[in-house]
């Protein structure tokens, strides 16, 4: 095991430095459930959608301050999961291994494509993994300049079934960057197929990078969506969303992701629209509001066989 002191520093996300005790001044209205890390270092992908590569303390609307990772180590027991997130850089899988190394609870890591070396030694230290392809068709991947190719991506998950297995590989899609109802309902029934996972997001546009003035995926798009994810996860024939009631899927609407992975806000403002209900608590308190933006998505819900 590498020691604390060996690694310089890791960005944790506001709400993980708020549970673990680290920022005492910041109020949480949602405890995260999972560590939320991020390597440090400055992207050097470029994405449309993604402040990171312009200023290095943010990723989504989420400010990410840098701390000794002794710090979180040290309160690793308040979370059930630590999630270590990559940057596009030199070498950058060999800061996950470090510092995925130094936890003993369990352990996702968050990958663009690596080699297959790489791959197995990510494997050596984590359970799950996930991969941010972000866009849901090649024409959206090239719209958002993603470095890499969509196939590669594709191709890329794939080798990370063989190597962590069924039900252990989480890919990252983000809902309205500019893709069709259908190219999302495709590759999203794309993963489930292959044996992978979805973890769901909204597209939030961030002041200061080039989509700042596009807009948010509608919510009954998103819910739609949510849907299709949660009743593909549970292998639930997608013709049988028309005999229940949303009543019998209400986790459909929490956060989509690894267990225990809830990223409270990471979408959205405390004050604003919920894209992804981090507890069953908030959903039940806004759970009228859900059924409107769900009657709303009947077009979309006429899309599905
Ligand atoms: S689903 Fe959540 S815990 Fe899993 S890799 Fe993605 S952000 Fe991390």
């Amino acid at each position: 095991m590498v020691s604390a002191e060996s690694v310089r520093g890791v960005r944790a996300s506001l709400g993980t430095l708020a549970r673990a005790g680290v920022l005492r001044h910041v109020k949480v209205m949602e405890h995260p459930r999972t560590a939320y890390l991020l390597i440090p270092g400055r992207c050097s992908g470029g994405c449309l959608f993604c402040p990171h590569w312009l200023d290095d303390r943010r990723l989504s609307r989420v400010s990410w301050p840098e701390v000794n990772v002794g710090e979180i180590l040290g309160a690793q027991w308040r979370f059930k999961r630590v999630c270590i997130q990559s940057v596009l850089r030199r070498m950058f899988w060999k800061d996950l291994v470090e510092i995925a190394s130094l936890f003993e609870i369990p352990i996702s890591i968050a990958t663009n494509p690596v080699g297959e070396r790489e791959l197995w030694e990510l494997k050596r230290v984590s359970q799950i993994l996930g991969i941010g392809l972000d866009a849901m068709s090649r024409r959206v991947f090239e719209r958002v300049r993603k470095p890499g190719s969509f196939y590669q991506y594709l191709r890329f998950l794939d080798k990370s079934l063989r190597v962590y297995g069924k039900g252990k590989v989480y890919v990252h899609l983000i809902a309205g960057l500019g893709e069709s109802p259908e190219e999302a309902l495709k590759t999203i029934s794309h993963v489930y197929e292959s044996g992978g996972e979805v973890a769901l997001f909204a597209f939030t546009p961030v002041p200061g990078t080039p989509l700042q003035s596009e807009s948010r995926p509608p919510l009954s798009y998103y819910r739609f969506l949510q849907v299709v994810t949660h009743f593909l996860r549970n292998g639930i024939p997608l013709r049988e969303v028309r005999s229940l009631d949303p009543d019998d899927y209400k986790e459909a609407f929490l956060t989509s992701g690894c267990p225990d992975c809830n990223r409270p806000f990471y979408n959205e403002s405390p004050s604003g629209d919920c894209y992804n209900f981090p507890s069953l608590e908030l959903l039940e308190r806004n759970w009228d509001r859900v059924r409107r933006e769900l009657e709303g998505a009947a077009r979309y819900f006429r899309l599905l066989p």
